[in-house]
């Protein structure tokens, strides 16, 4: 799933559920939207019709949108450093982050191809929920 989904919907749950229990649905929510059949950054790199520097491009690009559309919907007092900084309190900005989580952690292993061995059941319970399409466009 994109991570623009992921970051939004964390962000969401965050904002709307109280602490404790906003971090296993938060989880919950990153495996639930990835079980949806979809296309996103890193489909077809495991099969090799994606390279590792266009997955890591649009990949990028989908973060920077995703931290966009979060900051747009849960502005900072002002666009300042201070401001912006203080902003990394607030539970929408966790919200994200641990919204996408999942998606971090199993980085290193498809751009570096290095996955501790801590991180393989992890890694391996994440791909269980994985429902990739091929692009209808490319
Ligand atoms: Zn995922």
């Amino acid at each position: 799933m994109l991570s623009i989904a992921h970051a939004a919907t964390g962000a969401v749950i965050a904002t709307h559920t109280s602490s404790p229990i906003a971090i296993p649905l938060i989880l919950a929510s990153h495996y639930a939207l990835d079980a949806i059949a979809h296309h996103d950054a890193g489909t077809g790199l495991s099969s090799g019709k994606k390279t590792r520097k266009t997955a890591l491009i649009l990949g990028m690009i989908d973060l920077i949108l995703a931290a966009i559309l979060v900051l747009f919907m849960y502005p900072p007092e002002s666009i300042t450093l201070t401001s912006l900084t203080y902003h990394l309190g607030h539970p929408a900005v966790w919200g994200a982050f641990l919204g996408l989580l999942p998606d971090f952690l199993e980085s290193p292993r498809n751009f570096l191809k290095y996955e501790p061995a801590w991180l393989k059941p992890i890694n391996s319970f994440h791909n269980s929920f994985h429902h990739s399409i091929p692009s209808v466009v490319a």
